[in-house]
């Protein structure tokens, strides 16, 4: 039995739904993240879990217990909202030891504790410092440090980093990554930001609209979106989604009528789950997904660069083709033009193809 489990749970806010009869599973020891556009339902569902919201309908299970009824100091939770300001006049180490005060514990199990959060955190050697004299990487730590430090079933964490500056939210994603590894508990991550799931979680619920898209590792998020939504929704840039209607293939390969082109794609154009010729369908590739071909094939799109955008390494191509924008990443320094045609041909094994219903065809 997974450690938080959701069954058919369901908010309503009187005539709106914000979450409809979500299903999820929380392992021990798994960072889930929740993950999705503003207004999906994310906050909502932790605050359930928490117990700050009541359920309408639907089971919360927490550690094998029914939770539904219980008040959030009775779920055996650890809420961390967002970072906040330490007791200047403590030290470091009386900072994180502050809330285990109510448990009574020994000097030495408070000891055993800080030392054991102070080495998740690589804070050992600022243990004596008062919070003035710490680098503000630091205080974020000691803060986090002391959010954690009492060792319940579950941590939940709503937005824990959208405060910060983005030097300090990319160092701290990998020791909030470290520290839950460590403390080997289930945490429930609320975030709207794609880069924080996807290094922070061991899976991720993605959103919308009060439902939950997928559940699944970043891995097989990135790689096998569900549907369409997720595909638009995960990467950087935003994957290219064309809508086309299949035609007769050329050769073995799927082709498609799409940009006003024929376009073949690396696809067994036999493969059993495709859509019948004549009907419609959405492919979806990645910008990263191409190679630049000389000619303009049967197997390659073609347009003309609008827009260039350099990103250090690799350059971010916008082609125009009709009113489409197809965007595709190149490795920098390949003469690029704006008005200078363009033939990119996608990537064996990268393209994705989906269905009238918007879900992706197992292929
Ligand atoms: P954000 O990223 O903007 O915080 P979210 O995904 O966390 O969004 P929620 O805060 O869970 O979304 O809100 C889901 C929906 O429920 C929204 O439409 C919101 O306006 C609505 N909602 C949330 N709390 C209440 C409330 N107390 N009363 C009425 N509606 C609410």
């Amino acid at each position: 039995m997974a450690e938080i489990e959701l069954r058919g749970v369901t908010k309503r806010f009187g005539k709106m739904i914000a979450v409809n009869a979500i299903d999820l599973d929380v392992e021990a020891g798994e960072v889930m993240c929740l993950l999705g556009p503003s207004g999906c339902g994310k906050t909502t569902t932790l605050r359930m879990i928490a117990g700050l919201e009541w359920a309408s309908t639907g089971d919360i299970t927490i550690a094998g217990r029914r939770v539904n009824e219980l008040r959030p100091a009775e779920r055996d939770i650890a809420m961390v909202f967002q970072f906040y300001a330490l007791y200047p006049s403590l030290t470091v180490a009386e900072n994180l030891a502050y809330p285990l005060h109510v448990e009574k514990p020994t000097r030495e199990q408070i000891e055993m504790r800080v030392q054991r959060i102070a080495k998740l955190l690589e804070l050992e050697h600022v243990l004596d410092r008062l919070p003035g004299r710490l680098a503000e990487g630091e205080k974020q730590r000691v803060a986090v440090g002391r959010a954690v430090i009492r060792d319940p079933t579950c941590f939940l964490f709503d937005e824990p980093l959208s405060r910060l500056d983005i030097v300090l939210r990319q160092e701290m994603r990998g020791q909030i990554k470290t520290l839950l590894s460590g403390l080997k508990r289930a945490s429930v991550i609320v975030t709207h930001d794609q880069i924080e799931a996807l290094t922070i979680g061991d899976r991720i619920a993605v959103m919308r609209d009060g439902v939950i898209e997928q559940v699944a590792t970043p891995h097989d998020i990135f790689a096998s979106p569900a549907n369409i939504f997720v595909a638009g929704f995960i990467g950087t840039p935003q994957m290219n989604l064309i809508e086309g209607t299949r035609r007769e293939n050329i050769g073995a390969r799927l082709t498609i009528d799409a940009l006003d082109q024929h376009i073949g794609l690396p696809i067994d154009g036999t493969a059993r789950a495709l859509p019948a010729i004549g009907e419609r369908l959405t492919i979806g590739i990645r910008p990263r997904a191409f190679e630049p071909v000389n000619d303009a094939g049967p197997d390659a799109i073609s347009g003309t660069i609008d827009v260039i955008e350099p990103m250090g390494a690799e350059t971010l191509l916008h082609l125009n083709i009709g009113l489409h924008d197809l965007r595709v990443v190149l490795p920098r320094g390949g003469g690029f033009r704006p008005g200078a045609p363009l033939h990119a041909r996608p990537l064996e094994g990268q393209v994705l193809v989906f269905g009238a219903d918007g879900r992706r065809l197992p292929l």
